[in-house]
């Protein structure tokens, strides 16, 4: 037996409100924030930093070949079935309506609104009020949940208790605070019409092919013609009309309104939700066809295995010491008296850990430095300098300095290597000196080994 209007309305509700909940609460539980400062996402007590480039873009692009993959085959469903955005508008125009006595939908041509409300004035007054506060309160929690996805509990803390300020929240709060209440007081659906970029980017993915609303043309005649599914409709859309709705969000609420209406006459009713043309189902009905996915999810299906891989890879390769080793600076040429160089060490591991710090000297030469020894605590980094003097070093040729970090009870170093020449000096007049060539200085840093 087919799911009644009603009852898929019902879970509709059920899944955005449980997605509203993981999106505002997820900063709270610890499981993820964005480390802007130190570039880096922590995932639980997992970082994966933005140079992990495999694991990052393996992931993001799972996740957007299999959101892509949902849009062509079940059409805008993310706005009407996770959107936040599209919850909250929903709710609160609920809430407005319970409170006034009358529907007031932002941004919905004036003939959508209903008539003056039967309410007394004081009564309007307090109503108003009421959803005055409810907007204000749900934006501080909105934007205090946003803000907690890139600051930590503490730093949020010390800025709004006034112990430490900081610009970054204070620009932040403001910004997305005032974006907030604006936008649930005001625009709430207007948004989702007009506005959203996120809806283009689903609209363009709905065909002929995806999920969408049928009018039943064969029951034509028991249409009452009450407008009940276009007044219901969020996004001012006509369903009776399935050749001319665009952005329809498949919220199932024209169904349900339907169904309320025709169920009067013990009637089924006449919209209901299908894929593709009249004509394909017809001719799916009659050739017994099953239709599983939509022909245009196989190319984003593809992306989602692509990604799948990356990741995998991503992961596989992690290394959780990341040694870097370059010129004290980018225009240093070794000289006279040698050359400096920039080393840094990063714990990318979720513990902290002791290493050692070993450096082998090229050929002929020998390196100064002073950090033998280091404890980092998980995503900490240490920067330090070595230096490799000139004595005992010939010109024009090739010397390869390796920084060797050995973390402690691991057997296998981490290593970063810096290649790089002396060029012969030129004589008094400017030209090379005989035999000498003049190559300028060079650096590369090998890849990390364990
Ligand atoms: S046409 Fe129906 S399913 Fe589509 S957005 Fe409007 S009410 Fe929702
Ligand atoms: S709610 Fe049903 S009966 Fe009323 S206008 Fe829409 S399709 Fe016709």
């Amino acid at each position: 037996m087919p799911l009644s209007a009603t009852r898929l309305i019902r879970i509709r509700h059920r899944v955005q409100w449980a997605l509203l909940a993981l999106f505002l609460g997820l900063p709270f539980t610890g499981l993820f924030r964005v480390d802007v400062a130190a570039g880096r996402f922590l995932v639980g007590d997992w970082q994966v930093w933005w140079d992990d480039f495999a694991i990052v873009f393996g992931f993001w692009a799972v996740v957007f070949f299999s959101m892509t993959a949902l849009y062509s085959n079940l059409g805008m469903i993310f706005c009407g079935w996770m959107c936040p955005q599209h919850t909250l508008s929903e709710w609160l125009n609920g809430l407005i309506r319970a409170l006034l006595g009358r529907r007031v939908l932002a941004g919905i041509s004036p003939e959508r609104q209903e008539g003056r409300s039967k309410r007394q004035a004081w009564q309007l007054v307090l109503a108003w009020a009421a959803f005055v506060a409810v907007v204000l309160a749900a934006s501080a929690v909105i934007t205090l949940a946003c803000l907690h996805y890139f600051f930590s509990t503490r730093q949020l803390w010390a800025h709004f208790s006034g112990g430490a300020f900081n610009l970054y929240i204070a620009v932040f709060a403001v910004m997305l605070g005032a974006f907030v209440v604006i936008d649930l007081g005001l625009l709430r659906h207007f948004w989702c019409k007009y506005m959203c970029p996120y809806g283009i980017w689903q609209y363009m993915f709905r065909g002929r092919d995806t999920l969408q609303i049928r009018f039943d043309t064969a029951r034509e005649g028991d249409c009452r013609s009450c407008s009940l599914c276009k007044d219901v409709c969020p996004v001012d859309l006509d369903p009776r009309q399935p050749e001319v709705y665009t952005r329809c969000i498949n919220c199932a609420v024209c169904i349900g309104a339907c169904e309320g209406y025709m169920g009067r006459f013990d009637k089924a009713p006449i919209l209901a939700f299908g894929f593709g043309t009249r004509a394909q189902e017809q001719e799916r009905l009659a050739t017994r066809r099953r239709r599983l996915l939509s022909p245009g999810v196989l190319w984003p299906l593809s992306g989602v295995a692509a990604g799948l891989l990356l990741l995998v890879t991503g992961l596989a390769s992690f290394q959780p010491v990341k040694v870097s080793l370059g010129p004290e600076s980018q225009s240093a040429t070794p000289g006279a008296d040698g050359i400096g160089y920039r080393a840094s060490v990063l714990n990318k591991d979720r513990r902290p850990h002791r290493f050692t710090v070993a450096a082998a000297a090229p050929e002929g030469g020998r390196v100064q430095m002073d950090v033998t020894a280091l404890a980092l605590e998980s995503g900490e980094r240490a920067d330090f300098t070595l230096r490799v003097p000139r004595a005992g070093l010939q010109y024009d040729r090739p010397y390869t300095v390796r920084l060797l970090v050995s973390r402690e009870g691991s057997a296998h170093p981490f290593e970063a290597t810096s290649t790089w020449y002396i060029p012969a000096p030129l004589t008094p007049d400017g030209s090379d000196a005989p035999g000498a060539v003049n190559i300028p200085a060079r650096v590369d840093n090998g890849p990390l080994l364990e």
